[in-house]
């Protein structure tokens, strides 16, 4: 590939000086690895971005792509039509739990909050609650990058620099990790109490009356891999019921397979009424994002008025001719592979609990196919010995992701056993060099 001039292009999410002077470019990818500008295969432990569940490159995404782009590039779904998203949204619908039998597009994950928030105010105002306003977000989740998920978020590095311009009216729930308790194989039995906060402080404090939403991931992956305990996700599901309060589940991480199930929701047996989705809907193969409603919630947008337009809403490329042409194949190839299944899942969790003992580590968690080693920070450089980690197992052919001081994995869901052996066992060397 030639050279190409690195100064131009301002990275997302990124430390832009070091990456230039030491870059990391990729050429191409196939199935779990990718292929640098150097011609180097390096495995990808982390699905790219939490996304690529199927793999890279796989032929049935990348024709129904290429087929989709030759038929109808474009149209657009302000009022005009084409057959492909309803055929998604059904797709989808009959994936989702019982009873939310609607979809609306996105683009992104930040935007499938956005709108979410949007629906649930318009949604109570509907039904005359137009108080209903205020939402409750929780420490250290991630919704994304738009003013309504950096207000709702709870990375303290992502909201600081915004902080006079993000919405008011958010209160944030006590996150879920308890230092204490360490080395826990999935769920922590005991912690479900942690949701009483919102019956407890935040509703006492606001009134019921004037909360839209809870918004929360089920488990917080940006957020350095944070399980919930046994039954913290019911217990915020019966609060919110009892107050007339709408519970969305932020699932684009937890969504499409990553936990065993289509969705966390299925996974830890509790519907919330609204759930928002990304990433892993076309495996990452070209941007989509979107809200699963109730059917409640929709039905009363459709009955609100005689006529007339119902939602105030949307993007132009919602609906996107060949997002939703590689939704519907990425879903194909899910069900004919059963990749939902991971039965790998018990490998993999043992796999993150090797690296007890190693230097350095201060905890292992995981959930599904999501997983996380903590190390000690460095005295006066926190981060430091995470990026240093990941640098080095970057440069020893395995890709993590490096948050604050844990290193997070989320192999794409077709990884085998000789996979997870090479990402944990490159992880374990580099841990085992650091100082
Ligand atoms: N919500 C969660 C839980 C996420 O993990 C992310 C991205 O990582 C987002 C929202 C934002 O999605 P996007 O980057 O597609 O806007």
């Amino acid at each position: 590939m030639r050279d190409v001039d690195l100064r131009h292009y301002w990275m997302p999410f990124t430390d832009n000086r070091r990456f230039k002077a030491q870059p990391r470019l990729v050429a191409s990818a196939e199935g779990m690895y990718y292929t640098t500008v150097e011609g180097k295969k390096v495995l990808d432990g982390l699905a790219t971005l939490w996304c690529v569940n199927a793999g890279h490159g796989r032929t049935p995404i990348v024709e129904a792509i290429r087929r989709q782009a030759g038929e109808l590039d474009f149209a657009s779904s302000f009022g005009l039509g084409h057959p492909l998203p309803f055929a998604l949204a059904e797709r989808i619908a009959a994936l989702a739990p019982a009873g939310m039998g609607h979809v609306f597009f996105t683009n992104s994950g930040s935007e499938a909050i956005d709108t979410a928030m949007k629906m649930a105010v318009g949604y109570h105002r509907l039904r005359g609650e137009g108080t209903r306003t205020r939402f409750v977000g929780r420490e250290r989740s991630y919704h994304g990058v738009n003013i309504g998920g950096t207000s709702l978020g709870g990375v303290s590095a992502n909201r600081k620099a915004y902080s006079g311009i993000l919405m008011p009216g958010i209160d944030h729930l006590r996150h879920t990790h308890d230092p204490q308790r360490r080395f826990v194989r999935g769920c922590a039995e005991n912690g479900a109490q942690l949701a009483d906060e919102l019956e407890e402080r935040i509703i006492p404090l606001h009134d019921a009356s004037n909360i839209a939403a809870v918004v929360v991931d089920p488990v917080s992956a940006s957020g350095g891999v944070l399980v919930p305990p046994k039954g913290y996700l019911a217990r915020l599901r019966e609060i919110c019921s009892r107050h007339g309060i709408l519970l969305v589940f932020d699932e684009v991480i937890t969504g499409w397979g990553r936990l065993g199930a289509p969705f966390a929701a299925q996974h830890f047996g509790v519907v919330p009424d609204l759930i928002t989705f990304a990433k892993g809907i076309t495996s990452g193969a070209v941007p989509l994002g979107g809200v699963i409603v109730r059917n409640e919630i929709y039905d009363t947008f459709m009955g609100a008025q005689a006529a007339g337009m119902e939602f105030f809403h949307g993007y132009t490329y919602s609906g996107h001719p060949l997002a939703c042409a590689a939704a519907l194949a990425a879903l194909d190839l899910y069900a004919e592979e059963k990749l939902f299944d991971i039965p790998l899942a018990a490998a993999f969790e043992d796999a993150v609990h090797a690296l007890k003992g190693l230097p350095h580590v201060v905890d292992c968690r995981n959930l599904g196919f999501i997983g996380a080693v903590e190390l000690a920070a460095r005295p006066g450089a926190p981060g430091a010995r995470a990026y240093e980690a990941f640098e080095k197992c970057w440069e020893r052919g395995v890709f993590v992701r490096p948050i604050g001081d844990a290193l997070a994995f989320c192999p794409p869901l077709i990884a085998e056993k000789k996979h997870l052996e090479e990402l944990f066992g490159v992880t374990a060397e580099v841990l085992k060099s650091l100082s």
